[in-house]
């Protein structure tokens, strides 16, 4: 059965045995880890919304290799009609979750990969498409989380890997046997680690003939030997250790993001799926970049819970009728709506490739992404002006709950009189979050830097944008050339 209910989904993260690393101490079970389980209930939530009726349509698809139902994040996307809908699974979870719900970094490796692995295959007579289906019917079988691991730790940026002073600052193989390879290096601030079934390593740059030993792609399961976690913190992640929830902001949801080691990882021949054909590392990197960033339609559903929070706080204050906050909100809702254009619009103009994979619109998901290290800033801006300083003078909730200390604050806490204090400290406590706390990770750092940094979008859009053309246009008007030139 393709298709895992929540509870499966984190009973099969809880079999996993993997060496985690959290606070100086080794985690054994991730999976009931005050810390980490909210970034579990966000994944769990990819498999709850695919169980049901109103979100089968977004949340399925129906597999090109079986024909079963499964989950899109495990699907290959098969027309424009797919792509879109991806644009729109990522809204909804981010929606759901407030939060980074971590699984699409796997499905846009597993497509960026059926096109990387044809396209090695038409070249060298390689077989690692069929490799690769075979792997993918396997993830789409068991509903498995893939985790697409892509960044290395680079060292010396001014260098390429193989001048490194350290050669293991980029993934490479170390030693090929009869069986497979084994690999070592690192990759870093990977979302999602901890609740992952498997890790798909990518590389994290275009590589020339003398850096081919780090031109490796491959599947290995998560809890494979030699493979090490360390987990990364956020900012104000000790909340989450806090015994009232009205603390913590977003309870029950979170991201995160963690440096896995390969220290001498054993990899079989099937599931490697590039070896040393270093031209295809650019290839690869890529699809997966424009497919990622168009994923970054997650932030616009995160950007409307934010909405949603700070209309309250204007009503509870009662300063929604104000015209400023009325326009503040509508600024809010411009920029957000404006991000969902441009996930919706590199899906929508995206084309065919071989083998039959539909690739998003590169120039459009690009200048998508640039939208998006810039507008939730803004968002998030509107958001604290709304909420007023309140923000971050909030007491804590043992003091709410204090029998003397909790008077003062239900009395000098409460805005309008019909709204409790708690349900003001609440909403404020959500902004917080979002703005300021574990949520911020993902909807303002992980806005600039996930996916490629602002600068790697710009290079992309100078590369897919035809000026040339735009010259023409112009010098044809201006009557410089003549229309037939
Ligand atoms: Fe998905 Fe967004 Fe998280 Fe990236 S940041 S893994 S696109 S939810
Ligand atoms: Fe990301």
């Amino acid at each position: 059965m393709p298709l895992k209910t929540p509870a499966e989904y984190i009973e099969s993260i809880r079999a996993l045995q993997r060496t985690v690393y959290l606070f100086g101490q080794k985690v054994e079970n991730t999976v009931d880890n005050p810390i980490i389980k909210p970034s579990l209930n966000a994944v769990a939530m990819t498999y709850a919304l695919a169980q049901k009726d109103e979100y089968k349509d977004i949340m399925t698809a129906t597999s090109h290799i079986t024909g079963n139902v499964i989950n899109r994040f495990t699907h290959i996307h098969q027309s424009i009609d797919d792509l879109v809908k991806k644009s729109k699974m990522g809204r909804l979870l981010g929606s759901k979750t407030g939060c980074c719900f971590q699984r699409c970094v796997g499905m846009d490796a597993l497509n960026a990969l059926s096109m990387t692995t044809y396209a090695t295959d038409q070249k060298y007579g390689t077989q690692y498409y069929h490799r690769f289906l075979k792997y993918l019917q396997y993830v789409q079988d068991n509903d498995l989380v893939c985790d697409g691991a892509m960044t290395d730790p680079k060292g010396d940026r001014s260098l390429p890997p193989h001048k490194q002073e350290d050669p293991d600052l980029y993934l490479h193989v170390v030693r090929e046997t009869n069986d497979g390879i084994i690999v070592r290096g690192a990759k870093a601030h990977q979302t999602g680690a901890l609740n992952s079934h498997e890790i798909i390593v990518m590389p994290t740059i275009a590589m020339r003939p003398e850096d081919k030993d780090y031109a490796v792609t491959f599947a290995v399961p998560s809890d494979t030997e030699g493979i090490i976690y360390i987990y990364g913190r956020q900012s104000c992640d000790t909340r989450k250790l806090e015994k009232y929830t009205i603390d913590q902001g977003n309870a029950l949801f979170g991201g995160h993001e963690a440096l896995i080691v390969f220290d001498d990882v054993f990899v079989p021949w099937d599931r490697v799926f590039m070896y040393k054909e270093h031209e295809f590392a650019g290839h690869l990197v890529e699809r997966f970049a424009a497919y990622h960033r168009q994923s970054y339609a997650c932030k616009v559903g995160v950007g409307d819970v934010l909405i949603g929070a700070t209309q309250t706080i204007a009503e509870y204050n009662g300063i929604d009728r104000a015209s400023h906050v009325k326009d503040k909100i509508i600024e809010m809702i411009h920029l957000n709506e404006t991000l969902y254009c441009g996930s919706i619009a590199c899906a929508s103009e995206g084309r065919r490739e071989e083998p039959g994979t539909y690739m998003v619109n590169t120039l459009l998901a690009n200048v998508h992404k640039q939208n998006v290290t810039r507008f939730p800033y803004e968002i998030a801006r509107l958001a604290q002006d709304i909420a007023g300083g309140a923000l971050v003078t909030l007491p804590s909730a043992d003091d709410l709950n204090h029998p003397e200390a909790g008077k003062w604050i239900k009395k000098y806490f409460k805005a309008k009189s019909d709204i409790p204090a708690e349900h003001r400290i609440r909403i404020l406590r959500l902004v917080e979050n979002i703005t300021m706390g574990t949520a911020a990770v993902g909807y303002l750092t992980e806005s600039m830097h996930g996916a490629g940094s602002p600068q790697a979008q710009r290079i992309m859009i100078a590369r897919e944008s035809n000026v040339k053309e735009k010259q023409t246009l112009a010098k044809r008007l201006a009557q410089i050339i003549k229309n037939e030139d």
